[in-house]
């Protein structure tokens, strides 16, 4: 029996491969089934028609949907079917937080959850032998990642969250939970850089969560030094409680280059409605530790929710510009989704014509409402997601280069970079304001974002034109930020 599992890029600043589709096809391996996985793109066609090419020999095609793509797949997959008449599963967070719905609405998907191991069990019975399959690492399926010239890769170590952040899907689904011992993880480490790979992206919501993991990171950083292997990280953590000094310094000596970590807001009123500690002291702390090790930053930060007043959300976007993050236009344009399941889910619209409900709400301010819609058409000016990179790419290469000694050469562009970036973070700032002021946008606010979007493009391509030229390795190791798979 042969299976084909489909699904569209979600992140770009992270290998276009989904470890949880890895693991799956695993899963699905070892119960007989010959797999084969496939990156869709919803902007480039070709992509498509290779993904397509012998679609007709598989028995079972699964569909791994996001809520960005779920309308565009499902009638894509809705045409497969009925020109094939195929069995057609569906699966993902956005899937089973919405199985309703769907099996009203695309009664020909199937649904499973991937995350299950029971309902994968239920769903997909052994039938033989295990399948062989040499993209196979650590019982991950590495299809995608070892056709991608890029050296970064997505890695974990535990999956699942001990806390309960009312915004967040992670604790909406029945999964099972998986852990790997220290050994298990370094011996990924050493196959997959073996595989050219040598930056990892750490997908565990929190890689440090307290006291009681103290334990395994110093283990891990211990087991790393032992086999003297040589590859950088990414993490994410959390800002309640903080890591300690101690401990950010030895994973700082093992690789450890970028950290992730969710600032969201600074009202007291989300933190007590979407119950999530915050804290500026805390997230000036976090800042303060990693400057000092020199390791890079991203944060997460929802600015517009559904009961946030107008004072509030100026005084949030004060506080972005003093983090100089305001490049990070996602972060205003992607207001909060509300979860089915979830405390708020009643204030949601129905609209039976689609799906994903998660944004049919308003705001409660009338103000609010205004200043999201006149951003949300400002910023569709320009291609938000480059714009992004422009910024996120450097700050990486800038981990990256210091890690591997070669800060040096590039010094005077990063001052540069940084000069720019300041630049860049006042401009938006004021457009912002203005535009939010106003209540209105002119054609000068569009002339005055595309000057900052081209001035922020030109310095990006000049520096990574450098980049490729001198280090390819470490330009090697930086999401390229692209929907399409990174095979230059
Ligand atoms: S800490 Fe992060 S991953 Fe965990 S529940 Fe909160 S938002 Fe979700």
């Amino acid at each position: 029996m042969k299976i084909g599992i489909f699904y569209f890029r979600t992140l770009y600043t992270q290998s276009a491969a989904s470890l949880s589709v890895g693991k799956l096809s695993n899963k699905l391996l070892h119960k007989g089934y010959e797999v084969k996985l496939f990156l869709l793109n919803q902007s480039n066609v070709y992509d498509n028609i290779a993904a397509m090419e012998n679609i007709e020999n598989f028995d079972y095609i699964i569909y791994k949907c996001n809520y960005k793509d779920y309308e565009i797949g499902a009638n894509y997959f809705k045409n497969l079917y009925e020109k094939y008449n195929k069995k057609i599963y569906l699966t993902g967070v956005f899937a089973c937080l919405n199985k309703k719905r769907i099996e009203k609405k695309h009664r020909f998907f199937e649904i499973f959850n991937l995350l299950n191991d029971n309902d994968i069990n239920l769903t997909f019975p052994s039938i033989g032998p295990k399948v062989k399959k040499d993209t196979v690492i650590c019982n991950i399926d590495r299809e995608i990642e070892l056709s991608e010239h890029g050296k970064y890769i997505n890695i974990e170590l535990n999956n699942g969250c001990i806390k309960k952040c009312e915004f967040c899907h992670i604790n909406l689904l029945n999964y099972t939970r998986t852990s790997k011992s220290i050994s298990e993880l370094v011996d990924e480490i050493e196959y997959l850089i073996k595989c050219n790979k040598t930056f990892f992206i750490f997908n565990d919501c929190i890689f440090w969560s307290g006291k009681q993991d103290d334990e395994k990171i110093l283990a891990f950083c211990k087991e790393v030094k032992k086999r003297k292997l040589v590859f950088s990280f990414y993490v994410y953590l959390s800002l309640a409680p903080l890591i300690p000094d101690n401990l950010l310094k030895e994973l700082k000596d093992i690789g450890l280059v970028r950290v992730f970590f969710g600032v969201e807001n600074i009202s007291s009123d989300f933190s007590s409605h979407y119950s999530k500690f915050l804290s500026t002291k805390n997230t000036e702390n976090m800042i303060k530790k990693l400057d000092a090790l020199n390791i890079s930053y991203h944060i997460g930060y929802i600015l517009f929710y559904k009961q946030v007043s107008f004072q509030s959300l100026l005084d949030n976007l004060k506080y972005l510009k003093s983090l100089g993050k305001l490049f990070r236009l996602g972060i205003i344009i992607e207001k909060l989704r509300i979860l089915p399941n979830t405390k708020d889910a009643y204030l949601l619209t129905e609209n039976k014509s689609k799906i994903d409900m998660a944004y049919n709400y308003s705001f409660d301010d009338k103000k609010v409402e205004k200043a999201f819609n006149n951003l949300t058409d400002l910023f569709n000016n320009i291609n938000i997601r480059n714009f992004e990179q422009f910024f996120n790419g450097i700050s990486l290469a800038e981990g990256l280069l210091k890690r591997y000694n070669k800060y040096d050469k590039y010094k005077s562009d990063l001052l540069n970079f940084y000069k720019l970036k300041k630049e860049k973070n006042n401009k938006i700032y004021k457009l912002i304001i203005d535009v939010i002021r106003t209540e209105r946008i002119e054609e000068s606010h569009i002339n005055a974002l595309k000057t900052l979007y081209s001035k922020s493009e030109i310095n990006y391509l000049f520096f990574f034109k450098k980049l490729m030229a001198l280090d390819f390795d470490v330009f090697s190791m930086i999401p390229h930020g692209q929907e399409t798979l990174n095979v230059w």
